[in-house]
């Protein structure tokens, strides 16, 4: 059977390219009929944040991933919190060392660094040398011995075996072989306090919750020989690998890293935003991995109905933020008005412009605004600079406003509609539209000439949404204080 995982460290929120991550190994179990395992790997102590676990699933539920096992859903190879399975890691470091596969290890940082040093100045490859090189046991008894008198505690390294190959087909990259001695010699399995590393735990779990297929990102590629080696040791079989390629930011053209702060990283970020979550699905289940044929817009249903890791793409994928826009935009356009006047509204709470709790009129108000501007968001929380003119005081004219309205056919608009503008009833758009027809017949004033001064004085804004309908929004007392700023 098919058994996938998803392993985030808590160390912050949902990142994107994790999040992609957790989408293919979603649509892979699901397209199989398969399992997905949701592993906290929480052994790096001091990284771990207090709300990480809970960012991360929150954000999972969020984008619309659920999955099958996991420490809120248990299951059969449970517990899932790596940091609960310390007795586990335990007894199979006491095999490696019974078995003298592994050995304590007590070179002191510094000796490490001085280590390090000297093999950059012998133009070298860091590597860890063995330090109890040409020693019999009782020597290194010994040695032991004086190390744990003097106090120090140890690391527990793993015996990495000279002159050997590991080879394998990965899903993504095809045929990948590297060499042990490229390895940096003996790597630690168990820190100092006691914590199993991520390249030994991460065997033992996969193993043990009897994970077919490992889809990760390809910075894992230089970790992939050091678990091989690992399952080696312990004589089991180890899992179908798959490494994605990077993600790159076609803004800037380099790999996404979170230092990058030309776009937005965490899913929290675009959730904040209004960004729709099938819409993020979409976007990301894109990054990397490309359906049969041209369309770009699937649903969930559909993704897991074609997901084929074959179709995992070789080279980087791009990230594009006008695209993700143009993706979100489409799902925008096509979602219940309640929906996306919901989130406006939120977007519009928290950036001041209407008061928490609001009311039925309130609501239903920002329901209209939202809808004037929804065929062309991208984003709901675009609402709060799109549509600043429902929300600001009259403002001073610019002068380009001025060149607009400062001819002599503009004052006689201005002040017909003024005038129609103070007794229409109900202050509607129809009424609205129907006045500015008349206008036009009485003064002559046709397309531009018409339209330009009377959207100038009632909104201050060229280019908007319907006239109509945006001053019927606005109010009949905003619209007259509007004007009366620039008739006087
Ligand atoms: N905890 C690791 C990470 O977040 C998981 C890597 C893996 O999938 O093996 O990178």
């Amino acid at each position: 059977p098919i058994r996938v995982r998803y392993a985030p460290s808590p160390t912050g929120h949902l990142h994107i390219g994790n999040a992609r991550t957790a989408l293919f190994n979603y649509l892979f179990a699901r397209h199989n009929n398969g399992t997905l395992v949701l592993r906290i790997e929480d052994t790096d102590t001091k990284r771990n944040v207090a709300d990480g676990e809970q960012s991360q699933k929150d954000n999972l539920h969020w984008l619309g991933i659920d999955w099958d096992e996991g420490p809120d859903k248990g299951g059969d190879f449970g517990p899932y919190r790596q940091s609960e399975r310390k007795d586990i890691y335990q007894k199979y470091i006491q095999q490696l060392l019974d078995e003298g596969k592994a050995y304590e290890s007590y070179k002191t940082e510094d000796e490490l660094e001085a280590e390090r040093e000297l093999q950059k100045a012998n133009h070298e490859m860091p590597h860890y040398v063995y330090e109890y090189e040409g020693m019999s046991e009782d020597e290194k008894a010994a040695a032991i011995a004086a190390a744990k008198a003097k106090g120090l505690e140890p690391v527990i390294r793993f015996h990495i075996p000279a002159d050997h190959n590991y080879t394998w087909n990965d899903i993504v990259k095809g045929d990948i072989s590297i060499d042990s001695d490229s390895i940096g010699g003996d790597f630690v399995i168990q820190k100092r306090d006691g914590m199993p590393t991520y390249n030994f735990a991460v065997v033992i779990d996969d193993h043990l919750m009897e994970i077919s297929h490992v889809l990760r990102g390809d910075d894992h590629i230089a970790n992939t020989p050091k678990q091989m080696a690992i399952y080696e040791a312990f004589g089991w079989e180890h899992p179908v690998f798959g490494h994605m390629t990077l993600i790159i930011n076609t803004e800037t053209g380099k790999k996404l890293s979170k230092r990058d702060e030309t776009i937005l990283q965490f899913i929290e970020q675009y959730k904040e935003l209004g960004y729709l979550p099938q819409a993020m699905f979409n976007f990301i289940t894109l990054l990397g991995w490309s359906p049969k044929g041209e369309s770009e817009i699937f649903t969930k249903k559909q993704f897991i109905k074609q997901f084929d890791p074959e179709r995992l793409s070789k080279s980087p994928a791009k990230f594009d933020q006008k695209k993700l826009e143009w993706v979100n935009n489409q799902y925008v356009k096509n979602s219940d008005e309640n929906e996306i006047a919901g989130l406006a509204l939120n977007n519009l709470i928290k950036a001041g412009k209407v008061e928490a709790d609001p009311d039925l009129k309130t609501i239903e108000w920002v329901r209209q605004v939202t809808n004037l501007y929804k065929q062309q968001m991208s984003y709901t929380a675009q609402i709060v600079d799109d549509a600043a003119l429902f929300f600001s005081e009259p403002a001073e004219l610019t002068d380009e406003d001025m060149q607009e309205i400062a001819d002599d056919q503009a004052k006689p608009v201005i002040d017909a509609f003024y005038k129609k503008m103070q007794t229409i009833t109900p202050f509607s758009a129809l009424n609205i539209k129907n006045a500015t027809n008349e206008v036009r017949d009485e003064t002559g004033a046709k397309g531009r000439k018409l339209y330009m001064p009377i959207r100038i004085a009632t909104t201050r804004v060229m280019h908007g949404p319907q006239l109509p309908e945006t001053l019927e929004l606005i109010g009949r007392k905003t619209v007259l204080a509007n004007m009366e700023y620039v008739m006087s």
